[in-house]
């Protein structure tokens, strides 16, 4: 569904990723794990064209994206839930879900999203005419995934869902993150620190260390690997 060929993106002359290749199937969850700074975020940006590639290829179901601007990501079916949330704070919680679906025009089907994500978060439809940014961390999570599923991904990004989180409540995102790719056959490709946590809930994964993919195993082999368990599980 996803692949990046040698992608190289850059931050003026500061080299973020340096010939990134990897690939998501339809279905899948994969987890992007690997230190502050390894270039995970910028892995997330380059996809959805928020800080474009300068060389490599990006296909999403075949077709190159790697030079479309991120409205046109999006109207693919390429929807990214930034770190640190990003949700309208002063707009009610409802409008932030109504601008996830932006871009659509079936009324009927958009109905029902909502309906979805309110069945999945029911904290939300309390919440619904509450300013966002009066929200919980955790609440605002919620509502930053349900707004990213009101777009109705087929690839949702997920950068960091977990940060700053209590555990139960991370405990919560991780099963609703099985749930959406469960239920709603979304695919998703998830970057996290928790890489324990995410390593659970994905299929496969990568590690990233200083702009490169070092390793790319089944989730299964990843948390049993000696150098991951020592660098990243804390074992
Ligand atoms: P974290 O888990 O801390 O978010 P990360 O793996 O997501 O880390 P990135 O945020 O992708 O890493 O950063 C990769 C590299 O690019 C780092 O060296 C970082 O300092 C640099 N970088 C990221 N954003 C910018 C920016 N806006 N301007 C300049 N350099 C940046």
């Amino acid at each position: 569904m996803l692949e990046l060929r040698d992608i190289h993106t850059y931050y003026g002359n500061i080299r973020a990723l340096k010939g990134v290749t990897l690939e998501v199937a339809r279905g899948e969850i994969v987890t992007l794990i690997g230190a502050n700074g390894a270039g995970k975020s910028t892995t997330l940006m380059s996809i959805c064209g928020i800080v474009p590639s300068r060389s490599g290829e990006i296909r999403f179901e075949g077709e190159p994206v790697q030079h479309l601007p991120p409205n046109r990501i999006v109207a693919k079916g390429i929807c990214q839930v930034p770190e640190g949330r990003r949700i309208f704070p002063f707009l009610s919680v409802q409008e932030n879900l109504d601008l996830g679906a932006f871009l659509r025009s079936d009324t009927a089907r958009i109905k029902q999203d909502l309906e979805y994500v309110l069945d999945l978060f029911p904290i939300l439809a309390q919440r619904r005419h509450q300013p966002g940014g009066t929200l919980s961390g955790g609440e605002q999570q919620m509502l930053a995934i349900s707004r990213a599923l009101m777009a109705r991904p087929r690839l949702l990004l997920l950068d960091e869902p977990s940060l700053g989180l209590a555990p139960l409540v991370v405990k919560r995102i991780f099963e609703i993150i099985f749930k959406i790719n469960m239920e709603n056959n979304t695919t998703i490709l998830l970057v996290e620190q928790n890489a324990n946590q995410a390593l659970r809930v994905a299929h496969r994964g990568y590690v990233m260390e200083n702009g490169r993919i070092t390793l790319s195993a089944s989730s299964e082999a990843l948390l049993a690997d000696e150098g991951v368990r020592k660098a990243y599980l804390g074992i």
